[in-house]
């Protein structure tokens, strides 16, 4: 940004930036100052858990959240109350360059950053949602490349809308798969219940069940459990976000044997809900499992 012509609220941001923090940013501070064990009291488990962010992070985030806070507007980072939307997002992006991190609303790319480097991760209950589009080699034969990338464009934005609104955390948007975790420290201790609403939303956003046909055909599977959810690294130094575990490769399973339109939710699920939706059962093969599971059918247009 130029220095001339700055607005009342840059100005006043600059200042309280300049009084605590000479650096760019704070964080660049922040990120100079923080040690190895202040990373790792990132407290992965308890952010996951609990939505508790450790006191020495917030302590040291604690210049940033004094000036974010004020800022307009939800929704915003956990940690240091970086806004993402309205006049305050676009000045924290401007000046900070703190954007939404790429797998959650409710962290930024600094606070992502702390994550990662730590390649952190821990046992966490969680309820998975996996999508995948139904015979997506064939309509990738029948349409267009162009047309196929907008086709998966449109998948892509339609499932982050509802998975953002919902507080999911997006494990991967990849191919014709979107999978999203479901914590109850981001979410609230009725996080099975909001998995399998955001499902059945997921569904109506593709067009399941309206009076015209589907635009995405998807199947989607949502099983609850303990799991691995952290940051891995793979070689090459890049890192990301992954569940890992039986109970990612449940849901697979579950959103594979799910028709188009059809969402099938597990027993641990049903188990794990406060309230249950009308839905019917049906008995599946589960590659890997030896008994088959009985897992209960949500349809186009059945609403929580
Ligand atoms: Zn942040």
């Amino acid at each position: 940004m130029t220095t001339k012509k700055h607005s009342k609220d840059s100005l006043a941001i600059e200042n309280d930036y300049g009084a605590s923090a000479p650096a760019r940013t704070p964080w660049d501070t922040a990120r100079r100052t923080m040690r190895h064990q202040d990373l790792a009291s990132l407290g992965w488990q308890e952010l996951l858990m609990e939505g508790r962010i450790p006191s020495r992070l917030i302590r040291r985030a604690r210049p940033m959240r004094a000036v974010y806070r004020r800022l307009p507007t939800d929704p915003r980072c956990r940690i240091c109350f970086a806004p993402f939307a309205g006049t305050g997002g676009r000045l924290v992006a401007a000046l900070a360059r703190a954007t939404p991190s790429s797998f959650s609303m409710q962290l930024c790319n600094h606070c992502e950053y702390l994550a990662r480097g730590q390649k952190t991760g821990a046992d966490v209950t969680a309820a998975l949602v996996f999508a995948d589009i139904r015979g997506s080699t064939r309509l990738a034969n029948e349409m267009s490349g162009p047309e196929f990338a907008r086709f998966i464009d449109r998948f892509y934005t339609a499932a982050t809308d509802v998975l953002v609104r919902n507080e999911a955390i997006i494990e991967k948007l990849v191919g014709d798969q979107v999978a999203a975790i479901f914590v109850p420290g981001l979410v609230g201790e009725r996080y099975p219940d909001r998995a399998v609403s955001a499902a059945m939303e997921l569904q109506e956003a593709f067009g399941a069940g309206t009076t015209d046909e589907a635009w995405a055909p998807v199947g989607i599977g949502v099983h609850t459990g303990t799991t691995f959810v952290g940051v891995v690294g793979t070689t090459g130094g890049m890192t990301e976000l992954a569940v890992l575990g039986d109970v990612p490769n449940v849901t697979a399973r579950l959103a594979g044997a799910a028709g188009a339109g059809e969402t099938l939710i597990s027993e641990a699920t049903i188990q794990a809900m406060a309230e249950v939706p009308a839905h019917n059962t049906r008995t599946i093969e589960v590659k890997g499992k030896d008994e088959p599971m009985t897992v209960g059918v949500l349809s186009p247009g059945v609403r929580i």
